[in-house]
């Protein structure tokens, strides 16, 4: 078990917040059924097209009511588990990045998380299913209760329908707001980790597609588990409360304090342990030849020496445990992947030609999506002023980032009207940080 949590916490470090998505195996722990597992699933003794479809609630109405409330009830009554506070700890800490749910049970939000997609709805509030008119749960509990079987609309006496997805409906604002961020970071490799989901229920199944890299943790085995990094068949629980134990260990026992933006180099060593994945598909079928893979191997020697100048000149002063073990962890990949290397340069008779390092372009780019990211978050209906914030110092962060790294490389630094233009569309989008701040956070 201890290995696993190592190679699980070793994944979240090696890529820049990492996804999450969660099933509803995060929540059994709380005591909220899950609907499809063997045995216990509650459709093995339900027809599901009969209590969570739009056709049923209004063929019959009574017992689409009825169970609900029951459900309803389960739901309110249910408290956060290890699972959610741990991934809420992650996010406060920003080790990872967004968790995507498909639960619809709030357990995320009262676990501590701040940035979540419920991508089947909710049952915070109910709507009219003909006006749009939106009222919190506790109206349908009282109607129900009272009889009132379907409970109506005050404005229009529609039918009022809890705020989650069923069988016919579409999918919610906050699944395309999921996909399209997603979509968005595009060169630099990224990861999710998948809890508590059986990978069966479309279309949240194809959201681990739009990553590079996955991992499991799940009781059941699920259709994406050939393509997993890492799979871990034991309790969620369990294994996010000693996954939370390590991070602990590492911070000399101190809950952490959110890691600083641009901080986190996992973008370094995610970028480069793809190339070496690159390298060792071509040592077990060589499909490039040998002159462009002499000189894409010269890149890679320089990006791995270009890395391991950066991470060492980190100042190590002031940091949490946490940051320096982070370090640590960074310059021992590094070390690893440049044994590979030597290795695999022997094996292939391959000589690295002499090539520049392809950083700041990559910092560039880094930097680049994490604006789009941000201006994603700012195009949104209702955009989260917290959110907004913090896409905004994120996308500063690369930006300090990439500035640091320019200079320990001996670059020269990044365009000023880039984070001129940058600052001032911040402005525009009422983000009230101090940008600057971002800039100066590596600059001893
Ligand atoms: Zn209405």
């Amino acid at each position: 078990m201890t290995s696993k949590i190592s190679d699980l916490l070793g994944l979240i470090l090696r890529f820049p917040a990492p996804w999450i998505l969660t099933g509803a195996g995060i929540s059994t722990e709380s005591g909220i059924p899950d609907f499809r597992s063997p045995g216990t699933g509650l459709w093995e003794k339900m027809d599901p097209m009969e209590f969570a479809s739009v056709e049923g609630l209004r063929r019959n109405p009574r017992a689409f009511f009825t169970h609900g409330l029951q459900t309803i009830d389960t739901i309110l009554n249910a408290k956060p588990n290890t699972g959610h506070i741990v991934l809420g700890h992650l996010q406060k800490a920003r080790l990872i990045g967004p968790i995507v749910t498909q639960n619809v049970d709030d357990l995320h939000r009262r676990g501590g998380a701040i940035h979540y997609y419920e991508v089947h709805g909710h049952f915070r509030t109910a709507s009219c299913m003909s006006c749009r008119n939106q009222v919190p749960i506790s109206e349908v509990v009282s109607q129900v209760e009272m009889d009132q079987i379907p409970p109506v609309c005050y404005y229009c006496g529609g039918i009022l329908k809890p705020d989650v997805i069923l069988f016919g409906d579409m999918m919610p604002a906050d699944y395309q707001e999921a996909s399209l961020l997603a979509s968005k970071y595009q060169y630099i490799p990224k990861l999710m980790i998948v809890i508590g989901s059986s990978l069966t229920v479309s279309p949240v199944n194809y959201l681990p597609l739009e990553f590079n890299r996955i991992a499991i943790i799940n009781n059941t085995p699920t259709p994406m588990d050939y393509k997993a990094d890492l799979v871990l068949r034991q309790q969620i629980g369990e294994v996010m409360g000693a996954l939370w134990d390590e991070i602990l260990a590492l911070n000399g026992g101190k809950e952490p304090e959110p890691i600083p933006y641009g901080f986190n180099c996992g973008h370094l060593i995610a970028y480069l342990d793809n190339e070496m994945r690159f390298l060792a598909g071509q040592k077990t079928r060589m499909t490039a030849s040998k002159e462009s893979l002499a000189r894409h191997t010269g890149h890679i020697k320089a990006d791995l020496e270009a890395a391991q100048k950066i991470i060492q000149a980190f100042p190590a002063e002031g940091r949490q445990p946490l940051e320096n073990a982070m370090l640590r962890f960074y310059l021992a990949e590094i070390e690893r992947m440049n044994q590979d290397f030597d290795a695999w340069c022997s094996e292939t008779g391959i000589k690295p030609n002499a090539e520049p390092s392809r950083f700041s372009k990559l910092l560039q780019d880094n930097f680049k999506d994490n604006v789009n990211a941000f201006l994603t978050y700012t195009g949104e209906t209702e955009p989260l002023p917290e959110l907004i914030e913090h896409f905004a110092a994120r996308a500063a962060g690369c930006y300090g980032f990439w500035s640091f790294a320019n200079r320990i490389l001996g670059l020269a630094l990044p365009p000023q009207d880039e984070w001129e233009n940058f600052k001032k569309t911040a402005r525009k989008h009422r983000v009230e940080q101090d940008l600057d701040q971002y800039l100066n956070l590596f600059s001893q």
